[in-house]
C-alpha cells in the first residue's frame, strides 16, 4: 500500500474555513447571511500599491530574485519596524515570505526537532497548534480563559518556561481575543523571559499598528533590549494594509534565525515574485493614512460590538484593544435551546446561530477554548448593526 509522511496524518484544514464555507454555501442558496468568520480586514491598499505594482509588472525581467527578500524591501521593512521602536536591526537580521504564516512555519522548522517543547497561550491562532503537530513538537499549551481576560500572567509562564521548551510563541495584540498587553505587562513577562536563555520567543505581533485606546504597542525587545538575541519579532502585510492575499510576511531577530528563513526561503518558495515585492515597498514606504483610518474605524466597531453584547445577560467578554475581533464566552447558553435545538457547546451554538439567524461565527474550539466565539466585525459597516441585533435576539430567544 502507498503510504503519504506520518506528518500529513498530523496536518487538519482550517476550521475557520469550514465555518466560512458553509456561510458562502448557505448564501449561494440564496439565505441572507452576514459573515463575522473570516479574520481578514476586508479593505483595499491605496492607488500608490497599485501603481507600483503596476509599475513593476511593466519591466517585470521575471528573473529568479533573493532567498531573503529583495534589498529596497528588507530596508522598507527596517524603516517601517523602528517606527515601532524596533531599530538597531540590520538587513541580515531580517527576512521575508510568503506571509506571516509561512514565516513562522518556517522559523519553527528551524527552531524545533520532532519532540521538542514548544509552549503557548490558549486561545491561540488556529495554525500554532497545527504547525505544532505537523513538526510533531511536544506542545505545552497554557490556559488564559476570560477571567484572566484572555492573558498570560507572568506566574504561568515562568512555571511553563521552567520546563525549558526550546519555543516560546506569543501573540500580541492577539487573534482570536483582540487582547493587547499593557507596557507593564510585557515588562513583567519579559523579567520571566530573561531568567530562561534555552528558550526562543517568537512574538506573532502582526497586529501591531492596530492597538486603540491610546495602550500603544509594546514587545519585549522594548522592555529589555538584551532579548533582542533570542526574540524573533513576526509582521505581515495582511492585516496592516488590507493585502490578506498579496502574501507578505516578515521576521526580525537574530541573524541566525534570518539566515534559517532564508535557507528554507531557498529550498521552499526561492523569492517573493517582483510584483508582490515593488507593491510591499510601496505599502510599507508610502501614505500610512488607510491604516491609521482603519484603525479608528475598527475601534469604533469594537465599541459598537461591545455596546451589543453588554445586552445579554451572563455573557462574558473581556474587552478587546487592538485587531479586530471580539471573544465572548457564552457558556451562558450551553445547555439552553433555541427553537427546539439544543446548545450543548460552542460549535453547536455557532450551527445553531448560522441556521436561525443566518451569522456565521467561528467556535471558539477552533482555538482552544470551547467556551467562546470568535467574532470577527470587518464586514461592511451597515451589517455590522444588523448582524450583532440578530445575536442579541439570539440569545433573548434561549431557553
Ligand atoms: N498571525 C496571526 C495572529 C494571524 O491572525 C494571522 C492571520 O490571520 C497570521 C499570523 C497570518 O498572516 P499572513 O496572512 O501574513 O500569513
Amino acid at each position: 500500500m502507498l503510504q503519504l509522511a506520518r506528518r500529513i496524518g498530523r496536518a487538519k484544514p482550517s476550521a475557520i474555513m469550514l465555518v466560512a464555507d458553509k456561510a458562502k454555501q448557505l448564501k449561494a442558496e440564496g439565505r441572507d447571511i452576514i459573515s463575522f468568520s473570516i479574520g481578514v480586514p476586508n479593505f483595499l491598499p491605496g492607488d500608490h500599491v497599485y501603481a507600483a505594482a503596476r509599475e513593476a509588472l511593466a519591466k517585470d525581467s521575471g528573473q529568479y530574485g533573493s532567498n531573503r527578500g529583495s534589498d529596497a524591501l528588507l530596508d522598507a521593512f527596517l524603516a517601517h519596524i523602528r517606527e515601532v521602536g524596533l531599530d538597531g536591526y540590520t538587513r541580515a537580521n531580517v527576512a521575508t515570505g510568503i506571509g506571516a504564516k509561512h514565516v513562522i512555519y518556517n522559523i519553527c522548522e528551524a527552531l524545533l526537532d520532532e519532540g521538542d517543547g514548544f509552549a503557548f497561550a490558549t486561545p491561540y491562532w488556529t495554525s500554532y497548534l497545527d504547525i505544532a503537530e505537523i513538526l510533531d513538537a511536544d506542545i505545552q499549551l497554557l490556559p488564559c480563559p476570560a477571567s484572566q481576560d484572555y492573558k498570560l500572567t507572568p506566574d504561568q509562564l515562568d512555571t511553563a518556561l521552567a520546563k525549558k521548551p526550546r519555543v516560546f510563541l506569543f501573540n500580541n495584540p492577539c487573534n482570536p481575543t483582540g487582547m493587547v498587553y499593557s507596557r507593564d505587562e510585557i515588562s513583567a513577562l519579559a523579567d520571566v523571559i530573561a531568567k530562561y536563555p534555552e528558550t526562543w520567543v517568537i512574538t506573532d505581533d502582526i497586529y501591531n499598528r492596530m492597538v486603540f485606546d491610546d495602550l500603544g504597542y509594546h514587545n519585549f525587545v522594548h522592555a529589555r533590549p538584551e532579548l533582542r538575541d533570542r526574540v524573533i519579532f513576526i509582521d505581515s502585510l495582511s492585516k496592516t494594509y488590507g493585502m490578506p492575499g498579496w502574501r507578505v510576511g516578515f521576521m526580525a531577530g537574530p541573524e541566525v534565525v534570518a539566515k534559517a528563513v532564508t535557507t528554507m526561503n531557498s529550498n521552499h518558495i526561492t523569492n517573493l515574485p517582483e510584483v508582490v515585492t515593488a507593491a510591499a515597498v510601496a505599502a510599507l514606504s508610502g501614505p500610512q493614512d488607510i491604516p491609521v483610518a482603519k484603525c479608528a474605524e475598527f475601534q469604533a466597531k469594537r465599541d459598537q460590538v461591545m455596546t451589543a453584547l453588554s445586552q445579554v445577560p451572563g455573557l462574558i467578554c473581556p474587552k478587546p484593544q487592538g485587531a479586530f475581533y471580539v471573544f465572548p464566552d457564552v457558556s451562558v447558553a450551553f445547555g439552553k435551546s433555541h427553537d427546539g435545538v439544543l446548545i450543548g457547546n460552542d460549535v453547536e451554538f455557532c450551527a445553531a446561530l448560522l441556521e436561525a439567524k443566518g451569522v456565521a461565527c467561528v467556535p471558539g474550539s477552533a482555538f482552544g477554548e470551547p467556551r467562546a466565539i470568535r467574532i470577527s466585525y470587518t464586514c461592511p459597516t451597515p451589517q455590522l448593526a444588523p448582524g450583532l441585533q440578530r445575536i442579541v435576539e439570539f440569545f433573548a430567544e434561549l431557553k
